[in-house]
């Protein structure tokens, strides 16, 4: 028997509509390129999307067809995102930061019929456009000298169109609303195609009090960029949840944060480790206090527990989540279960450097190199598979890519290795290609790399495995200058080591120290081991 309940579609232009109508009084506030801020609230932004929608119907946009944006995180850009969704568009967010031939490939695999371009983006697109499709066109966010042939500015187009009579249409939940590419360090990038259904579920999954809880009472700010994994969907749950929305434009240091943190009282704010850990230096060399940040949630990248712990002086929770472009992206968080609480604070610490347990929808099992499944007892390390319903099912038109990821039930190889214990906590050690083997056992980078920053001295770490004629592989670290303090102050390799020596048995220990004045980072903010690997292939431990 079949229930007799309404099959009203979940389409992302519901979210909009929810806050124009419900919470339509509630503020977007954007710092935008030039510096200054610009504010409206949920009942404009919804009018504008819609104005947005007729416009791009008005230049023949089709449902299914790609819009392309390169942009920072702005209305303009949650503009985009509703009101190509809304008509049954594909909103495809570009990654500025990729290399050109990345971007190349991505525009052309895509098929972008429109770009959407921030000012700051324009020389990138003049330097690529003979390379791009012909029949790609362009539109400038704001009024910008260029050589490109460009159909107009955003606001010239919105401003054309009148929101009067557009009503957002109906179609079937399951209708592709996004495209994101994942570039991954090596290999061509992959197309993450959302739908509508995949997004307000996970909207809704990421709304749930142990997630990403944030409320009509809230103020959030994404740090992390609308071109990756949709800034987590924070723009969706804003919308959902009619929460206050505070957009940093390009201004991630600490200083630019700080002031506009308190400017619009933010509550809570989201981006990966390498933003806290410049936010954080900046609290402590300048003695800030935040009057309203309360909770952080920090991923994509492992959160050490000392930058847990340096948030806690500043009275500022840090969560870690993890998750994956192709996940939308959230898989966990580390919220700690009612029983934890009695735990005393070094463990509680522990577990809250984990990378989190799943939030409902999301299904993880580990397995081995055979593929059986492995114990949830927190020691068992193998690879994690995930599952669910705002996870990827197929890469977008990438069969090879899709075969080598996805099995026929639908687990999805995340190419993470980790261990998950009884009460579903899961702990990273490592992405499958950063393995560190040495003399057939496994040492952890993450773990190597979480302790080397709680040393004082020390920014950012990287633990990588570098060839050894023994044993195989052996552990090099990698280090930066912990940010704000002492100038000329460097991590000394002895004092490193030593200070490892007590938290790791000694075969796991790294045989040398190399400290650096900056890490390089992927476009997603990922320390990129491969580079450092290739820089330090032939390095020489023995000779330091
Ligand atoms: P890309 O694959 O392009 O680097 P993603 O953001 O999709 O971008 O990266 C997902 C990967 O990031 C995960 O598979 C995992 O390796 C890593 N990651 C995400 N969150 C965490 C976390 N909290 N701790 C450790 N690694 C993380």
């Amino acid at each position: 028997m079949q229930g007799l309940m309404s099959e009203r579609p979940l389409l992302v232009s519901s979210l909009i509509q929810h806050a124009a109508r419900y919470h339509g009084d509630v503020e977007i506030v954007s710092r935008l390129v030039d510096g200054t801020i610009h504010r409206y609230d949920y009942a404009e932004a919804e009018r504008r999307a819609r104005r947005l929608g007729r416009a791009l119907l008005r230049l023949g946009v089709k449902p299914g067809d790609r819009v392309g944006t390169l942009a920072w995180n702005t209305y303009r850009h949650v503009e985009l995102y509703y009101g190509v969704s809304g008509i049954g568009a594909v909103c495809h967010t570009i990654n500025p930061r990729l290399f050109d031939d990345q971007i190349i490939y991505i525009v052309n695999h895509a098929q972008d019929r429109l770009l959407f371009i921030e000012t700051s983006f324009i020389p990138l697109i003049e330097r690529l456009r003979p390379q791009l499709p012909e029949d790609c066109r362009f539109i400038l966010l704001e009024p910008a000298p260029t050589s490109l042939q460009v159909l107009a500015t955003y606001d010239e187009l919105v401003a054309a169109e009148s929101a009067d009579g557009f009503v957002w249409p109906e179609f079937d939940e399951r209708t592709a609303s996004a495209l994101c590419y994942t570039s991954g360090t090596t290999g061509k990038p992959k197309g993450v195609l959302y739908s509508h259904r995949s997004t307000l579920l996970h909207a809704y999954g990421a709304s749930l009090p142990d997630a990403i809880p944030v409320s009509s009472r809230d103020t959030v700010c994404p740090i992390v960029p609308m071109f990756h994994a949709c800034a987590w969907s924070v723009p969706y749950v804003a919308a959902l949840n009619g929460t206050k929305l505070v957009l940093p434009g390009p201004y991630f240091d600490g200083a630019s944060l700080y002031a506009l943190f308190e400017a619009e009282g933010v509550t809570m704010s989201l981006g990966v480790p390498t933003v806290w850990l410049g936010f954080e230096a900046y609290l402590t060399a300048s003695g800030a206090r935040c009057s309203t940040l309360r909770r952080v949630l920090s991923g994509g990248a492992a959160v050490p527990p000392s930058m847990i712990e340096a948030f806690a002086r500043h009275g500022i929770a840090v969560t870690q989540g993890w998750g994956m472009t192709e996940m939308s992206p959230l898989g966990t968080t580390g919220t700690l279960k009612h029983k934890h609480l009695s735990l005393d604070e070094p463990a509680r610490l522990a577990l809250r450097s984990k990378q989190g347990r799943p939030v409902f929808g999301v299904e993880m099992k580990i397995v081995d190199d055979t593929g059986a499944e492995l114990p949830n007892d927190g020691k068992s390390a193998g690879e994690l598979l995930v599952r669910g319903p705002w996870i990827l099912s197929a890469y977008f038109e990438d069969e090879e890519a899709t075969a080598a990821a996805v099995e026929p039930d639908g687990w999805f190889h995340t190419g993470d290795v980790a261990t998950i214990d009884a009460d579903g906590f899961l702990q990273l050690t490592d992405r499958r290609k950063d393995i560190i083997k040495s003399g057939g056992e496994w040492i952890s980078s993450i773990d190597l790399e979480n302790a080397a920053m709680g040393h004082g001295d020390v920014g950012e770490a990287a633990a990588i495995a570098i060839p050894h004629p023994r044993w195989g592989e052996r552990p090099l670290l990698v280090v930066t200058p912990r940010p704000g303090i002492a100038a000329g102050r460097r991590p000394e390799r002895d004092a490193l080591i030593a200070f490892l020596a007590e938290r790791f048995p000694r075969w796991m220990l790294p045989d040398d120290v190399v400290v650096v004045d900056e890490l390089p980072h992927t476009a997603t903010g990922k320390v990129m081991k491969t580079r450092l690997r290739e820089l330090y292939a032939s390095h020489d431990s023995a000779k330091i």
